[in-house]
């Protein structure tokens, strides 16, 4: 991929003012609002376990939810195709919208299809993908990338913004009216005239989904604005990808993440647009409806016992807005889609650890816990990055052949008292020529704004032998 590592992809943004003051301000204030909808709850905690249950059960049982999500969303009208990876769900969304006849989509905000890379794979085939999401539309406009789940946009402010609006939106549509201020109400009425001459025009509409429902084949969508509700009923035809692990068993399993998704991620009670579709109606919405499941890695993560429990994620990015390093490092340094500490734990998972961003992912985190105290799936992200530390030291990733050597050649001395005696003696007495710094380049950054411990005169062996009562 070419991405650089974690912590060279971060210097860069620690070095942005103004990146950092637009994190800043946006994830302590969406996270003090998450605090105040979540405390109303007198059964949060009933209700965290009761979605980490519900999502571990279905895991373990993931194929019969699929077959069975599979059958009632045929019967209901739909087709499913079944997706092993990111190539092959590109080529079948590409089929289904060179059927229909069409060059242009309009998209609600979909993470599936990011991980995918199915915007720029339809570009290259000649079809125009609109993003219809306010924050994904200005993320595209500005040719930029995502750097928050929720949020795609959080690093821009209201200028910036004006600023993409008054010079973009001209080369892919309504240009934005005359003198734009940076006023919400104004960039939002602009991205609005924009958007709705898509929507009028648009035959096909690609979406993803929060939850789907096994039982009645019902897939989910929750969002903000109405503009994923416009691009879920007004095409002909709807293709929705969405990851395999999105499955819940029935509507008595959503009713929990219908009421702990909101507050854990835009701090409502309920969301202001939950669309839900079943197959095809009558005279009513799309006529043709397809589901693209996609595996892409998800089935590999299943395989392994700690690391699974990413697959129970459900997008809130609460962990992004508590999390000390994504709010210094921001979103673009993960190098993926998901960012922050749910993308430190999933990406890897995903990928793999062999490129140098992956292997770098579970080492961007202080392992403060932030994270999993506000998960409302209890997600326990701290073990799952230990554990893939453990991966990545295991795979003898960059800088991991110096640590394990040295941790070889200690378990050697700490073999041997004598030899450890010996080592103890000779660096008690030639502590006054030790260097304060370590040498080499990890090593001695590392040892700039740290004080190597001072060694004693005495070992604390012979210091025992002669004061033991
Ligand atoms: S890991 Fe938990 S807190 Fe983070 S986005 Fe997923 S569900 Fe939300």
């Amino acid at each position: 991929m070419g991405m650089p590592s974690f912590p060279e992809a971060a210097r860069e943004a620690v070095g942005d003012t103004t990146l950092r003051a637009n994190l800043r301000h946006a994830t302590h204030t969406i996270r003090d609002k998450r605090a105040r909808a979540v405390a109303e709850l007198d059964d949060w905690a009933a209700l965290r376990e009761a979605g980490k249950r519900i999502k571990d059960d279905t895991l373990r049982h993931l194929d019969t939810y699929l077959v069975r999500l599979e059958a009632a969303v045929t019967a209901a009208g739909g087709t499913v195709h079944w997706a092993a990876d990111a190539a092959e769900a590109n080529r079948i969304v590409t089929a289904l919208v060179r059927a229909t006849g069409e060059t242009e989509v309009v998209k609600v905000k979909s993470m599936a299809t990011q991980e995918i890379g199915l915007n720029e794979h339809l570009e290259a085939e000649g079809i125009a993908a609109y993003e219809t999401d306010l924050a994904e539309l200005i993320v595209q406009l500005g040719e930029d990338r995502p750097s928050h789940i929720l949020v795609p946009a959080i690093h821009r402010n209201r200028a910036e913004i004006r600023d993409i609006f008054a010079e973009k939106m001209g080369s892919w549509g309504r240009p934005a009216p005359d003198g734009l201020s940076d006023t919400p109400a104004e960039l939002a009425e602009a991205a609005r005239l924009h958007l709705r001459e898509k929507f009028l025009r648009a035959k096909v509409g690609i979406s993803g989904a929060n939850f789907m429902v096994a039982e009645t084949g019902t897939l989910v969508v929750v969002e903000s604005e109405g503009n994923g509700r416009m691009c879920l009923t007004l095409p002909e035809t709807l293709i929705s990808v969405v990851g395999i692990e999105k499955v819940v068993p029935s509507w008595r399993d959503l009713e929990v993440f219908l009421q702990t998704l909101p507050r854990s991620s835009t701090a409502e009670r309920m969301n202001p647009y939950t669309s839900m579709w079943t197959g095809t109606t009558d005279e009513d919405g799309p006529s043709a409806f397809h589901l693209v499941l996609l595996d892409n890695g998800r089935t590999d993560a299943l395989a392994d016992e700690v690391g699974r429990q990413a697959l129970r994620c459900i997008r809130c990015s609460a962990c992004l807005n508590v999390c000390p390093v994504y709010e210094r490092a921001g979103g673009h340094a993960y190098g993926s889609v998901y960012p922050g500490p749910i993308g430190a734990i999933l990406t890897p998972q995903l990928r793999g650890t062999s490129s140098e961003i992956d292997a770098s992912l579970p080492y961007a985190s202080s392992l403060c816990g932030a994270c999993y105290e506000v998960c409302p799936v209890a997600i326990d992200i701290p073990e799952v990055l230990v554990h893939l530390r453990e991966r990545v030291a295991e795979e003898g990733g960059k800088g991991h052949r110096l640590e394990k050597a040295a941790i070889k050649a200690a378990s050697w001395v700490l073999d041997r008292p004598n030899t450890l005696a010996a080592v103890e003696r000779l660096a008690s007495a030639t502590r006054k020529v030790h260097p304060k710094r370590l040498p080499g380049p990890g090593a001695r950054q590392w040892s700039d704004h740290r004080d190597l411990p001072e060694l004693p005169a005495e070992p604390f062996r012979d210091w025992w032998r002669k004061n033991r009562p």
